[in-house]
């Protein structure tokens, strides 16, 4: 018998605890699953304010396969998931989320990919599910750029997958503190599969979500994959560089020529640009300042307050 984890990151999901483990037991009814593996579920409550804590609680006292982890507050998703990555102790791993959207009638399909060979097997969605437009079209900018950098195709990706014990320790290596964990189950390499799936609606409850918190999430993630946004920086440097060269000639040429020059729109224009541009430039440079800082730190990604 193998082990399979489950990986579960719940933040206020008390409307859907309970549903999500009866459909867990539910599948592993199924004797395809029962006969060759173990279920290991592992619940990390993510600082909730409702009941999450005590319902997994109370599923964990009845069911000797069911672990948790409650953290002091809420630490994000990203924390949720690397402190399930270090507890779960199965050959193959499993990350879904608690609201049911990632179905776990695909679990099957993924297991299969694994015992085929495949280290990591990712949950691709097929459709992005009910979205906003502005949201879908930010989220595609994002998955464009994302993509690029790591010379994967990351559309569609999700923090929906399995990985097989070599990957999770890959990702228990990592040193840093600030993860995007569907990214780095690219960069850690190893053979990986798909599995796609439809995206189901949540359960019950609603999306953590909001634009704001998208926003950060995805300046974060760039920020954390490439070095290009201080390339252009200094691309654009020399491009200014270049144009007050062109307008000093310019005003040079004039003033032999004896005309006087024109100036003072070309004047305010060009302070208020550059201006723009420097302070753009500095705020890009500390997004990186800061994230060394918080490397830097070395706090803690999450502070647990009860375990089993
Ligand atoms: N989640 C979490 N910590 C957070 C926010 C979300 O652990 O700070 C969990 C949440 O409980 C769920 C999963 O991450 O299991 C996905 O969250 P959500 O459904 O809100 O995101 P969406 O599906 O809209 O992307
Ligand atoms: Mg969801």
């Amino acid at each position: 018998m193998k082990t399979v984890s489950i990986i579960v990151p719940c933040y206020n999901e008390e409307e859907v605890i309970q549903k999500f483990y009866q459909a867990i037991l539910a599948l592993w009814q199924d004797a395809s699953l029962r006969d060759l593996y173990t279920p290991e579920l592992v619940f990390v409550d993510d600082g909730s304010g409702d009941q999450t804590a005590a319902l997994i609680r109370e599923i964990a006292s009845g069911d000797e396969r069911v672990r948790y982890t409650s953290f002091s507050r809420n630490f994000g998703k990203e924390a949720a998931i690397f402190c399930g990555l270090r507890q779960a102790t199965g050959e193959a791993v499993i990350v879904m989320d608690a609201d049911l959207q990632h179905p776990p009638a695909a679990i099957p399909e993924m297991l299969k990919k694994w015992e085929e060979g495949y280290e990591i097997v990712e949950g691709v969605k097929s459709s992005r599910g009910k979205e906003t437009r502005s949201h879908g079209l930010f989220a595609g900018l994002f998955y464009r750029m994302i993509s690029k950098v790591i010379g994967f195709d990351m559309s569609g990706s999700s923090d929906f997958k399995l990985l097989g014990r070599k990957a999770v320790d890959a990702l228990n290596a990592l040193q840093e503190k600030e993860t995007f964990f569907r990214a780095l189950s690219f960069w850690i390499g190893f053979k990986s599969a798909s599995v796609s799936y439809e995206v189901a609606e949540r359960a019950g409850g609603h999306s953590k979500w909001s634009t704001r918190s998208l926003t950060r999430y995805a300046i974060r993630n760039i920020t954390s994959f490439t070095y290009a946004p201080l390339r252009i920086i200094g691309a654009v440097g020399i491009l200014m560089l270049l144009v007050g060269l062109g307008l000093g000639i310019d005003a040079i040429i004039s003033y032999v020529h004896g005309k006087a020059i024109g100036g003072y729109p070309s004047l305010v224009i060009l302070i208020t640009l550059s201006t723009g541009g420097i302070l753009l430039s500095l705020g890009i440079i500390a997004v990186y300042i800061a994230k060394m800082y918080t490397e830097l730190k070395n706090r803690p990604r999450y502070i647990v307050d009860d375990q089993k």
